[in-house]
C-alpha cells in the first residue's frame, strides 16, 4: 500500500476507534434523541461577516436581558463564569457595554461612521471603503445573532485595552468560557478587520479552547474541521466532547447533543457537537500557553 494511503487509512481509523470510545463509554444517563429545530437560531459557529450577512429581518428568538442589554442565554451565563473567575483573580471593573444589536442600528452606526469620513474630505466611495475596516456593514455584524459582545472597563472600546490586566486575562482566559477574542491583531488579513480586544464572540466548548490552541479565526475553522472531524476533545474539566462534520443531521439525533451549526456555511453541511459527562478517573489537563492575541 503506499505511504499517503496506509496514513490515510491509519488516520481513518484511529478516528473511528475515537469515535467508538466515546460513544460506547458506558454513560448511564443516555438522554433522549433531540430535536434539530431546537437548534435552528442557535449554532454557535454561526459565522457572519462580510460574506455571511444577515438579513435585515433577522432577530434571534431567545434574547434575554442582562444589564440593559440583550445577549444570547449561553453567551450571558458563560460571560457571568467568567467575570467570577477574573475576580477571583483579583481583576475587577470589567463589565459588559453591549451585545445584541438589531439591523436598524447597524445601519445608523455604520451611516454615522460614512458621514464623519466624509466630513474629512473623502469621497462617498471612499468613506464607506474606510468605514467598512472599522463598522460592519448592515447585516455583517455578529452582534446581531446575540453571541457577540463588546466588554470594556472605561466606557470605550479601544485597542489599548488589550494591554490591560482585564485584556491580557481575557486573552488568555476567555476560551476556557466558551468565548474567543473574535479579531485578532495578527489575523486582520482573514478577518478584515481591525484588531479588537474588546469583541468577544461566544462559540462555546469545545470550540472556544481549540480555536485558541490552534490559533484560529471562525473564518479558518470550518477548514479545520473537515480536516480533523470526527474531532474528540477533552476539556480541562474532564468532560469529553465529539465534533462530527456531517452532510446532512445524524438520524437518529444523538442525545446528548448541545450544539448543531453550519446550514449558514455551506448547503447541508453540519457541525454537531456532543458532550459526554466528566469521567471521574480523568486527570488534571495542562492548558495551552500564551497566544497571539497579546502580541
Ligand atoms: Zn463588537
Amino acid at each position: 500500500m503506499p505511504i499517503d494511503s496506509c496514513r490515510k487509512y491509519i488516520l481513518s481509523a484511529v478516528a473511528l476507534i475515537l469515535t467508538a470510545l466515546f460513544l460506547f463509554d458506558g454513560s448511564a444517563n443516555a438522554a433522549e434523541p433531540t430535536d434539530a429545530s431546537d437548534f435552528e437560531d442557535s449554532g454557535f459557529l454561526w459565522l457572519v461577516n462580510a460574506e455571511n450577512t444577515l438579513p435585515p429581518s433577522y432577530m434571534p428568538q431567545n434574547l434575554t436581558a442582562y444589564n440593559r442589554v440583550r445577549i444570547h442565554p449561553a453567551a450571558r451565563d458563560a460571560w457571568v463564569l467568567l467575570l467570577e473567575a477574573m475576580q477571583a483573580d483579583g481583576i475587577y471593573g470589567l463589565h459588559l457595554h453591549s451585545a445584541f444589536r438589531d439591523y436598524e442600528r447597524q445601519e445608523y452606526l455604520f451611516n454615522q461612521k460614512v458621514r464623519r469620513y466624509r466630513s474629512q474630505g473623502h469621497s462617498r466611495e471612499d468613506a464607506e471603503a474606510l468605514a467598512v475596516f472599522v463598522v460592519q456593514h448592515p447585516g455583517a455584524s455578529e452582534h446581531q445573532t446575540g453571541l457577540a459582545l463588546d466588554v470594556s472597563t472605561t466606557g470605550q472600546l479601544n485597542q489599548s485595552f488589550g494591554e490591560t490586566r482585564s485584556g491580557e486575562w481575557l486573552c488568555e482566559n476567555a476560551h476556557r468560557f466558551g468565548f474567543i477574542i473574535r479579531y485578532p491583531k495578527t489575523k486582520t488579513h482573514i478577518t478584515h478587520i481591525i484588531y479588537e480586544p474588546w469583541h468577544l464572540r461566544y462559540v462555546g466548548l469545545p470550540h472556544a479552547p481549540i480555536l485558541y490552541e490552534h490559533d484560529l479565526t471562525l473564518e479558518e475553522y470550518a477548514d479545520f474541521l473537515s480536516v480533523h472531524a470526527p474531532y474528540l476533545y477533552l476539556h480541562e474539566s474532564g468532560e469529553r466532547y465529539l465534533i462530527q462534520y456531517t452532510a446532512g443531521l445524524p438520524d437518529p439525533m444523538p442525545g446528548d447533543v448541545i450544539d448543531i451549526s453550519g446550514t449558514r456555511f455551506a448547503d447541508n453541511i453540519y457541525f454537531v457537537t456532543a458532550s459526554r459527562i466528566r469521567d471521574p478517573l480523568y486527570g488534571s489537563y495542562e492548558t495551552a500557553g500564551k497566544k497571539n492575541c497579546l502580541q
